[in-house]
């Protein structure tokens, strides 16, 4: 049987997972975090939850739109109504959808019919006789025939440089195609509700002076009911900026900002999430690269193909049916 060790418990390492799972192979996922899901994340906050990664996402291609399909019908996934919003944001005049119970709640579902080890970072990759070797920062050893790297490319790159392999020219090209955009969360629990008008997000430009790119009433969402919070993202500018410095200062400019629609008094705590790598920016136009490498090795992710959560599903999709013989060649 065919043995495939996946770094990245995000889509898609978990979409790629599914996949050959299907397809009789034998399959091992590792995470660093304490939970799977990478950019779809929910947090607990008390009664309530906020997601503070991925908003929401849309399903344009046939594969993904059947995924969401079957996520609909098993109640993991809702579409959320923001026929209110599209007045005035035309961008939003085709299906959002969401996690029904958070984004992080979608790719636990996935992970129900996969062996993933969590708490598990890969530190060094070592090739050995038919096949790879990966060490963990926990000093576990798994051993496979193939590698999927389904990490943002920088931490990939690191990965990379720490085992002491050298990227071929495939990958450094397709490396130096990829960016990512820095993006600063606030998540806050508020005493009452909050003002933010149906159906409850707020969206500014991007190059807004005040620093906020987005904000959602996540009780508006449907994922927190018994609890009002908020989620906000800074705008990219203002992350670049303020990423290395006192989140809980940052957190707390963001919220001054938006008094209008959530007053000082109302907000009972909150918290602040740093993301180094949010949305890729920029991508590389393939959905993976093949690693140069003397066993079988491909690079996948957001970075690589559409981007997003969907571009995700998309980039997993297509390293396992290359692995399986049935996608490109
Ligand atoms: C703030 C924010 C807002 C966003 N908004 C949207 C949106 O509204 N709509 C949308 O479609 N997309 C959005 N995105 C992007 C979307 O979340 C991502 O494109 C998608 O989830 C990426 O999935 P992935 O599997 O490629 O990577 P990830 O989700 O990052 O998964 C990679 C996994 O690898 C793990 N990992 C990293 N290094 C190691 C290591 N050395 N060893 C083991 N494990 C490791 C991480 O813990 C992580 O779980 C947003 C992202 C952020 C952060």
């Amino acid at each position: 049987m065919p043995s495939t060790i996946i770094i990245g418990a995000g889509m898609a390492g978990l979409t790629a997972a599914h996949e050959l799972i299907k397809n009789n192979h034998e399959v091992t996922v590792l995470d660093k975090g304490r939970g799977v899901g990478g950019r779809l994340a929910t947090r607990r906050l008390g009664d309530g939850r906020a997601d503070h990664g991925a908003q929401f996402f849309s399903a344009r291609t046939p594969d993904f739109q059947a995924h969401v399909q079957q996520l609909m019908e098993a109640g993991v996934v809702n579409e959320w109504n923001l026929q209110e919003a599209e007045i005035v944001d035309t961008t939003f005049r085709h299906p959002r959808y969401i996690g029904a119970e958070g984004m992080n709640a979608i790719a636990k579902y996935m992970a129900k019919s996969v062996p993933v080890q969590t708490g598990e970072r890969a530190v060094r990759i070592n090739p050995i006789a038919g096949g790879c070797q990966v060490v963990t920062e926990s000093g576990h050893t798994y051993e496979a025939a193939q590698l999927l790297i389904t990490i943002p490319v920088p931490q990939a790159e690191a990965l990379l440089k720490d085992s002491g392999l050298e990227p071929g020219s495939l990958e450094i090209r397709a490396f130096s195609n990829i960016s990512y955009q820095p993006c600063i969360a606030v998540m806050a629990v508020l005493n009452g509700t909050a003002t933010i008008p149906t159906p409850g997000i707020l969206r500014f430009d991007e190059n807004a002076d005040h620093g906020v790119a987005w904000v959602a009433d996540n009780r508006q969402k449907g994922i927190s009911p018994n609890q009002t919070t908020i989620t906000v993202h800074a705008t990219h500018a203002f992350s670049q900026l303020h990423l290395e410095d006192d989140l809980n200062a940052v957190g707390k400019k963001l919220l001054d900002q938006l008094t209008e629609w959530i007053p000082a008094c109302s907000v009972a705590s909150y918290q602040v999430h740093r993301w180094r790598y949010s949305l890729a920016n920029q991508r590389h136009d393939e959905a993976f690269v093949v690693g140069k490498a003397p066993f079988m090795l491909l690079f996948g992710g957001d970075g690589f193909g559409m981007g997003n959560v969907e571009g995700a599903f998309q980039s997993g999709l297509q390293m396992a049916r290359f692995l399986l013989g049935t996608g490109r060649a």
